[in-house]
């Protein structure tokens, strides 16, 4: 069994999930970040190469028809899709790999890679998500009748993953997300191959 470890994240606009990931990132630096390929515009203060990974329509249609992707999704008129090969070499290499995606595609990379694990990152609650999404500055309410209303649709997807990880406390939501990763380091299907490396010296 392998000790490499993909392991999916979702969540909201308004859970914290960016700012989860990067505190997790520089507690364990071991784990691999999996870059999207997506198709929609850069924003400003998004560097390529960072989190995306950003090309035309044709070259990720392109990516499609050659099966260059683990998974793929339309949100608001733009691909984004998941490349197969940094993620099969970092679990080939016993690492872990961490992607990032919206409730569509953690559904389709857990049809076709059961072994991996998912995490949703959920707002503390409804009044603290209204909260968050309001106070970005100049959005009009409609906008923010918008994202919240998106928001809610993820959130009821959230009983279809592995884990919940509750934002209320940063730090203390950290510390959930490392305790996840590390219970399951010590999981049986990840540690099988020391009891035959063990038994194959007696
Ligand atoms: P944004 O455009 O705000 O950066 O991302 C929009 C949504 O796309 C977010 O929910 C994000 O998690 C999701 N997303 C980012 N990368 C991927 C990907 O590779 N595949 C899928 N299916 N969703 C992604």
């Amino acid at each position: 069994m392998t000790k490499g470890r993909l392991i999916i994240v979702s969540g909201p606009s308004g859970s914290g999930k960016d700012t989860i990931l990067q505190k997790v990132f520089e507690r364990l630096p071991e784990i691999k970040f999996s870059i999207s390929t997506i198709t929609r515009d850069m924003r400003p203060g998004e560097v390529e190469g960072e989190k995306y990974n950003f090309v035309s329509r044709e070259y990720f249609e392109n990516m499609i028809k050659n099966d260059l992707l683990l998974e793929y999704n339309n949100y608001v008129g733009n691909y984004y899709g998941t490349p197969k090969a940094p993620v099969d070499k970092a679990i080939a290499e016993g690492k872990e790999i961490i992607v990032e995606v919206d409730v569509n595609g953690a559904r389709n990379i857990k049809k076709c890679r059961e072994d991996a694990i998912s995490v949703f990152i959920m707002p503390p609650s409804y009044e603290e998500l209204n909260r968050r999404l309001s106070s970005r500055g100049t959005d009009a309410p409609e906008v923010i009748a918008k994202r919240m209303k998106a928001a809610l649709d993820e959130i009821a997807e959230a009983k279809n993953y592995d884990y919940i990880v509750v934002n209320d406390d940063l730090n203390e939501a950290v510390e959930d997300f490392i305790t996840i990763i590390k219970s399951d380091r010590l999981n049986i299907k990840r540690q099988n191959y020391l009891i035959d490396e063990v038994l194959k010296k007696c």
